[in-house]
């Protein structure tokens, strides 16, 4: 079987697409291929982030491999906190990187009496596979709420309210999500271009 490495050692997200894949390819984790070092994640953008990743595991190991980012971008921030939406907190000294809850307040209050509070989450996965790049994009629009809400998930997940439900992805809870989701979408989008190349 075909082996292809995930630049993550995020179990869910292994997990997920390993699924997926089962009987086509044997997806290896960071773990796995005994990549234990900060891969840099120093661009602006999406894009940049996901190619700069995969870019470093090919480099360093010579394999097959892919990488993604994601991020929240909110219509009236001009599109922040996008790619540093795990350090938004951070970034103003209101808490440390990927503390969800301060993230969650900085955007609250930066959105407070703001009418328009429409959002999406965006992933990008950049792939490298036979010496060729793509990147595969996944977008869930809606909005932000006025308050948190639920228990599921992470990160942003109690406050964003996904286009055509009228509840938090925290409280649509894993299965419904992971059907609507950005990552879902971009994973799809990958998964469907592995099997065809399969062919
Ligand atoms: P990552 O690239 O998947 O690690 O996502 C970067 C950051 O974006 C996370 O730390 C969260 O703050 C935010 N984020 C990305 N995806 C989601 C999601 O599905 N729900 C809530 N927050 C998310």
């Amino acid at each position: 079987m075909k082996k292809l490495v995930f630049a993550t050692n995020n179990k869910h997200k292994l997990a997920e697409v390993r699924a997926i894949l089962k009987d086509t390819y044997q997806i290896l984790s960071l773990e796995d291929i005994n990549c234990h070092e900060d891969i840099p994640e120093t661009a602006d953008n999406l894009e940049d982030n996901a190619r700069q990743k995969a870019h470093y595991i090919y480099e360093h190991y010579h394999v097959d491999c892919f990488a993604d980012d994601s991020g929240l971008e909110v219509k009236v921030l001009g599109g922040a906190p996008g790619v540093y939406s795990a350090r938004f907190a951070a970034l103003e000294g209101t808490g440390k990187a990927h503390d969800s809850k301060a993230n969650t307040n900085r955007l609250l209050r930066e959105l407070k009496d703001k009418s328009d509070r429409s959002a999406q989450f965006r992933t990008i996965i950049c792939l490298y596979l036979n010496g060729q790049e793509i990147l595969f994009e996944g977008i869930v629009k809606g909005k932000i709420n006025q308050q948190e809400q639920g228990s599921a998930g992470f990160g942003y997940d109690p406050v964003f309210i996904p286009s055509g439900y009228n509840k938090t992805f925290a409280e649509l809870g894993e299965d419904i999500k992971n059907t609507i989701s950005h990552r879902a979408l971009a994973t799809k989008k990958l998964v469907n271009y592995l099997k065809s190349q399969l062919c």
